[in-house]
C-alpha cells in the first residue's frame, strides 16, 4: 500500500507534465481572449453546497461524493465539480456587485468515487468556464465559440456539436406531462432506474444508457415542441449567432439535463474517435441555480471538459508537442579544483539565462559525457586542472563533436551567440 497510489488516482510524472502545461497553457491564453478570468476555489466544501447545487437524487450526490466528518464534526466534501463552488464563491464575494456579467474560468482536480476506466478516474482534471449574470443568447454562443475554439486550436478535427433546449420551468413541467403521458404503458419494459426516475424526473429517463430501453427513446415527445415562446425565441437566437459565427452543429433534442435549475441551452461536443467516451464538452445554461443557492434570480451559462479524456485525444492524434529537454550546457569537471570551478561555472551559465547541469558524483569523463549525451546538450563544458590552470574551457558541440579552447570568462558570450 506504501508504495501504490489510492484506486483512481495518478501521478503525473516529468515526461508527460509538459503535456498538461501545454494544454493549460492554451487554455489560458484563449481564456485571455475571450475575457474570462482564472477562478481557484477550495478543494473541499461544506457538503450541503453540492447537495443543494448539484442536487439530490443525482449520481453524483448519491453515490460518487467522497465525504468525511472533519475534526470540528462539520460534513466535508471533496469537490466533484466546480460549478456550485464558483456559484458560491460570486455570492460570498459578491462579484456581482462589479459587473453584470461575470466570466470565470478554472482548472482543477474534481473527485468523484467511481468505477475508473479510461480517461476517467477518481481524481480528475477539469477546465470550465461560468459566465454569470446574463440571459443574452449570445453569451451561450460565446461559452460554445470557446469550447470549440480550443479544442479546434488543439488541433482536434471532426469535432461534433449538439445543441438543445431543455426550457425553462414553465415548459417543462408540461413536458413532464407529456412524457409520463408517453412512458406510463411502458414502464414495465424499462429498466428499474427509469422506473424510479417516472415519477421523479422523468426527464432523465431520457438519459437512460441502458441498450435495452434505447428503442423507446426514439418516438418520445421532444422538449423543443413544447417550449414557452421566450425559450424558443432563445433557442432560434442561439442557432443565428452559432450560423453566423460558421459553427455547425446538429440539433439532438434527447440532450437534457435533469436538474430544475437547468434552463434552456444544453450542449455537448463529442469527438467520435474516442468510441464510447467520446464526449470531450458539455454545458449549458443554468438560470436557477444562484437563486436554489441563496442569491438573487441570475441568469448563468457555462461549459466544462475533462482533461484526462482531451488528453487522450491529443494523443490518439499525435498532436502534443515534442517534448524538449535539451539543456544548453553540461559542465563536465574532471578532479577537485574543477568541481567547485565547474559549480561557479554552472551557476553564471543559470544567472545568464541558460539551462545547465553538471555531474556532483566525481565520475569519469567517459561517465559524464554520457550523461551530458542523455540530457540532449547542446555544448559540453571540459573543465581539468590544464584548462583551470590557463584559464579556458574546452567547449565541444555535442552535435558534431567539434571542440576548441575558449577563455572561461568568455565561455557564455559564445554560446549565446
Ligand atoms: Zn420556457
Ligand atoms: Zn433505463
Amino acid at each position: 500500500m506504501l508504495t501504490n497510489a489510492p484506486r483512481g488516482t495518478k501521478d503525473i510524472l516529468p515526461d508527460t507534465v509538459g503535456d498538461w502545461n501545454y494544454v493549460e497553457g492554451e487554455i489560458r491564453e484563449l481564456c485571455r481572449r475571450f475575457g474570462y478570468s482564472e477562478i481557484r476555489t477550495p478543494i473541499f466544501e461544506h457538503t450541503e453546497l453540492f447537495q443543494r447545487g448539484i442536487g439530490e437524487g443525482t449520481d453524483v450526490v448519491d453515490k460518487e461524493m467522497y465525504t468525511f466528518t472533519d475534526r470540528g464534526d462539520r460534513s466535508i466534501t471533496l469537490r466533484p465539480e466546480n460549478t456550485a463552488s464558483a456559484v458560491r464563491a460570486y455570492l460570498q464575494n459578491k462579484l456581482y456587485a462589479e459587473s453584470n456579467l461575470v466570466k470565470l474560468f478554472y482548472i482543477g482536480s474534481m473527485f468523484r468515487y467511481d468505477r475508473p476506466q479510461a480517461g476517467r478516474m477518481r481524481e480528475f482534471h477539469q477546465f470550465g468556464v461560468e459566465a454569470l449574470g446574463e440571459a443574452n443568447p449570445a453569451v451561450d454562443a460565446e461559452v460554445i465559440l470557446l469550447a470549440m475554439s480550443l479544442l479546434e486550436g488543439l488541433g482536434l478535427k471532426d469535432l461534433e456539436l449538439s445543441i438543445n433546449s431543455v426550457g425553462c420551468p414553465n415548459c417543462r413541467s408540461r413536458y413532464r406531462t407529456m412524457l409520463q403521458d408517453f412512458f406510463r404503458d411502458k414502464l414495465d419494459d424499462l429498466c428499474e432506474d427509469c422506473r424510479s426516475r417516472f415519477d421523479r424526473s422523468p426527464l432523465r429517463i431520457l438519459d437512460c444508457k441502458k441498450d435495452s430501453d434505447k428503442p423507446y427513446m426514439a418516438d418520445a415527445p421532444k422538449i423543443t415542441d413544447c417550449l414557452c415562446e421566450e425559450c424558443s425565441g432563445h433557442f432560434a437566437k442561439l442557432q443565428e449567432y452559432l450560423t453566423n459565427a460558421g459553427i455547425s452543429f446538429q440539433h439532438d433534442p434527447r440532450l437534457v439535463r435533469g436538474l430544475d435549475y437547468y434552463t434552456k441551452t444544453a450542449f455537448e461536443i463529442k469527438y467520435p474517435p474516442l468510441g464510447a467516451q467520446s464526449a470531450v464538452a458539455g454545458g449549458g445554461r443554468y438560470d436557477g441555480l444562484i437563486e436554489e443557492m441563496g442569491g438573487s434570480p441570475t441568469p448563468a451559462v457555462g461549459f466544462a471538459t475533462g482533461l484526462e479524456r482531451l488528453l487522450l485525444a491529443l494523443e490518439s492524434q499525435n498532436l502534443l508537442p515534442e517534448k524538449s529537454r535539451s539543456v544548453d550546457a553540461y559542465v563536465v569537471a574532471l578532479g577537485e579544483a574543477a568541481q567547485s570551478e565547474g559549480f561557479k561555472l554552472l551557476n553564471q551559465l543559470r544567472s545568464a539565462g541558460l539551462s545547465a547541469a553538471m555531474d556532483f558524483a566525481g565520475r569519469s569523463m567517459k561517465a559524464q559525457m554520457k550523461q551530458a549525451n542523455k540530457l540532449g546538450a547542446r555544448y559540453a563544458l571540459i573543465l581539468g586542472d590544464d584548462e583551470i590552470a590557463e584559464g579556458v574551457v574546452m567547449l565541444r558541440s555535442m552535435s558534431d563533436s567539434q571542440q576548441e579552447k575558449v577563455a572561461i570568462s568568455g565561455v557564455i558570450g559564445k554560446i549565446k551567440a
